[in-house]
């Protein structure tokens, strides 16, 4: 296998024959770069000698905190090109025409590993994009499934605990991830994700990316519709058996990015088809499951998918730190005629993820070239740390004020939410469907997944399951095989059998569509 990238080799290349001058960070030409200066040849080395102090202050300092949750990631920048009016629903300028094309970053990542792991662990993958759009960065952060394990963002720290180190072993637990998975049944619908062969995708060109929450539409006539984004592969879904995905590990634990890096280096550029499904406010009152529930899907036969654009991926970053481990993706950051949703989870991360920008790369982190916006940027936030750009200069620092002609324009103002008919009026009429956490993963094990695919489901599950290890072992086992008896009895029933459960012990005493609470 090849180790060395044909496009990195060429850099080198390039960066020999500039012949330039060896310099400190502060741009002063040197001479030793290897000998540390000393007393004698042998002797103890001088406090005085900078170059070293730099040298080694620097490596010190070249990690920073990796993210806590999709630390191992790959990326590239590409173009999104229109292919379809939907004007009528955004005034958003990056969809404004036909055959118009916009700048996009891609990220790409597992989820639970840290920054070394291996590229093809059973986890969903993250689909994070940033577009460069002439009125502001649009940051579209997703995943490779339309679902997510939990609704609610109070949740969050302690899903993840159970998908990283147990406390005492320090090791990866399949008893803390079933037993979180057993009493939070609304994680049912992505966990039958997770465990089918789309847990394990064959490098990041061959999976789809879907924005998973439900955001809004704004037209110029200021009417709001509610809208899901879905990207799917050009290439073709293509997945690792559990076997082949295990066997990867050993093999080359960075399959992943190497297949991206590689297929660009050689203009094999990966695309992606844009589409989106698209609801209005009236029928978001009356639909039979919330539409900003994270758990769950839009049928395509009640919302079919409409064309969008193309995303096409094809310019690997010069240098990975400074564009993929420096790039900060936020949902918070939309645009105008793009926004917001009532969904509980989008509503945590527009707070969350921002903040953990901050807390890894710094306050100013906006200001990163990878992150910063290439078009106008007026504000009155001003120093902090590395602040890198001119600090807003000698002009004005303060709002209102008589001296600069930056106006909050109203043209931008955006319409107001409906709540009552949204929020209050949806639980009145709909509070069992809220809680109906099987009805979709049921549709998706009958309807969705041909004969092998269900086999293998079957098989991952139980292969997973089996790591479940301790005193609650059975407890653990029987709380979750009731939830995939309630999605479908007959798969309840093929996981049961494999793992030689007494199905009688493990068969739910509810109807199907009762709530099962979390410590049922
Ligand atoms: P459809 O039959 O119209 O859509 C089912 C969708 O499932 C397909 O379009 C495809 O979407 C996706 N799919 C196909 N094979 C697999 C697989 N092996 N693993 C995962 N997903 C697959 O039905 P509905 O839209 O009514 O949805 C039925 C069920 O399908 C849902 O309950 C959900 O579980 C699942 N699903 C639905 C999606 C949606 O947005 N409506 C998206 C993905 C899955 P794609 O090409 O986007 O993967």
């Amino acid at each position: 296998m090849n180790h060395i990238y044909p496009s990195l080799t060429h850099a080198k290349t390039n960066y020999m024959n500039e012949n330039k001058k060896l310099t400190t960070a502060s741009g002063s030409p040197f001479y030793y770069n290897e000998d540390t200066q000393s007393i004698g040849q042998r002797g103890p080395l001088l406090l005085q000698d900078y170059i070293l102090h730099e040298k080694m202050a620097s490596f010190n300092r070249e990690r920073i905190p990796e993210r806590v949750v999709h630390a191992k990631g790959s990326g590239a920048f590409g173009t999104f090109t229109v292919t379809n009016d939907i004007s009528k629903y955004t005034k958003a300028k990056i969809f404004n025409q036909v055959g118009k094309q916009t700048k996009v970053l891609a990220r790409f990542s597992t989820v639970g590993g840290e920054k070394g792991s291996a590229d093809t662990e059973r986890d969903p993958r993250g689909f994070a994009l940033k577009f460069y759009t002439e009125e502001g960065n649009w940051d579209l952060v997703g995943n490779n499934t339309p679902v997510f394990f939990i609704k609610d963002p109070k949740k969050f720290g302690d899903f993840i605990h159970t998908q990283k180190r147990d406390p005492y072993t320090n090791c990866k637990s399949p008893t803390m991830m079933w037993d979180y998975w057993s009493l939070n049944p609304e994680s049912l619908h992505q966990v039958m994700f997770l465990m089918s062969d789309r847990g394990t995708p064959y490098g990041y060109r061959h999976m789809n990316g879907y924005g998973s929450h439900t955001f809004s539409f704004i037209n110029a006539q200021n009417e709001r519709h509610w809208v899901k984004f879905h990207f799917k592969t050009a290439q073709g879904i293509k997945n690792f058996s559990n076997d082949e995905a295990a066997h990867m590990k050993s093999v080359d634990m960075d399959f992943s990015q190497r297949d991206l890096v590689e297929a660009i280096d050689r203009g094999d550029f990966p695309k992606w088809n844009v589409k989106v499904q698209i609801m209005t406010e009236e029928e978001a009152k009356t639909y039979k499951y919330n539409p900003f529930d994270l758990t769950k899907v839009w049928s395509h036969k009640d919302f079919p998918l409409i064309d969008l654009g193309v995303m096409e991926l094809n310019e690997n970053p010069k240098n990975y730190f400074a564009s993929i481990e420096q790039a900060a993706f936020a949902p918070a950051h939309v645009i105008d005629g793009i926004s917001y949703s009532p969904d509980k989870m989008l509503q945590g991360r527009i707070l969350s993820y921002p903040d953990a920008h901050r807390h890894r790369l710094g306050t100013n982190y906006e200001q990163i070239p990878v992150n910063r916006c290439p078009y106008a940027v007026n504000n009155y936030q001003r120093d902090g740390q590395m602040r890198v750009d001119d600090n807003g200069g000698s002009n004005p620092n303060y709002f209102p004020n008589s001296f600069d002609n930056i106006v909050a324009d109203e043209a931008y103002k955006q319409p107001d939410w409906q709540m009552d008919s949204l929020i209050a009026g949806w639980f009145d009429r709909n509070a069992e469907g809220e809680n109906d956490h099987f009805s979709q993963p049921g549709i998706f094990y009958r309807e969705v997944l041909g004969t092998q695919d269900k086999k293998n489901l079957v098989n991952n599950i139980v292969g997973a399951m089996s790591g479940i290890s301790g005193p609650k072992r059975a407890e653990i086992i029987n709380r979750q095989l009731c939830h995939f008896f309630r999605a479908d009895i007959g798969f309840g029933m093929e996981v049961a059998q494999a793992l030689g459960v007494n199905v009688e012990d493990a068969m739910p005493k509810q109807h199907p569509t009762q709530e099962v609470t979390a410590k049922a």
